[in-house]
């Protein structure tokens, strides 16, 4: 069964002056290029491909948007780790993630990071940044073994602290999909977490 049945592409984003309506709540999904972002949006929602659909090669800058259900919407964010992101990291993102940090429905980050690269400064610069409250996908968990992948875990909540919650995923896998799923809705509010 899927999470959001009616999921549905909304638009993509390219200037401050196209983000859809400032109601209800977004969860915005980030994390450096390559981390297993597209991945894990596909299967927290279950729709193959879905992640992908906008993805024009050379248009990175897009922010994607997707509509969960009436009200409730994920966007997709340009993946950082390039030098030319990373300098709109350090530079709040420019006019674009400017606008999204002002809207009142952007609600919370869900953060994807590269269990084997474990979270790095970046990835802490995206937390600071958004100044949400933030959930972190340890991505490709399968890529390590069990003791490597659990001290990965451990080592990631110390780094993350007060900035956010973490768990270990694995969109192969399948390993902690439902906790993911759980967190993103508690991240849009639809429900509170079990936790
Ligand atoms: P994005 O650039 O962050 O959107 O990353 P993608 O989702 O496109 O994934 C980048 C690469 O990592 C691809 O080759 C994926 O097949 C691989 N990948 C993504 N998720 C997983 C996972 O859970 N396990 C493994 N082993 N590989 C993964």
């Amino acid at each position: 069964m899927s999470l959001f049945p009616a999921v549905e592409f909304l638009k993509s984003v390219a200037a401050p002056g196209q983000f859809p309506q400032d109601d209800g709540r977004e969860v915005a999904v980030a994390g450096r290029s390559n981390a297993g972002k597209s991945s894990a949006i596909n299967a927290l929602l279950a729709r193959k491909g879905l992640a992908r659909i906008s993805r024009t090669p050379g248009r990175t800058q897009l922010y994607n948007y997707f509509q969960l259900a009436p009200g409730l919407r994920l966007v997709d964010l340009p993946g950082y780790g390039h030098a030319k992101v990373n300098a709109a990291v350090r530079e709040s993102w420019g006019p674009l993630g400017e606008a999204l940090r002002q809207r009142d429905s952007f609600a919370a980050l869900l953060l994807v990071v590269d269990i084997r690269r474990g979270v790095g400064e970046l990835d802490l610069a995206m937390l600071d940044w958004a100044g949400r409250p933030a959930h972190v996908l340890l991505a490709k968990a399968d890529k390590l073994p069990q003791a490597q992948a659990m001290r990965a875990l451990k080592e990631a909540q110390a780094v993350l602290a007060a900035h956010g919650s973490c768990q270990l995923f694995s969109a192969h896998k399948g390993t902690g999909l439902e906790d993911a799923r759980r967190a993103l809705r508690g991240l849009l509010k639809e429900i509170t977490p079990a936790e």
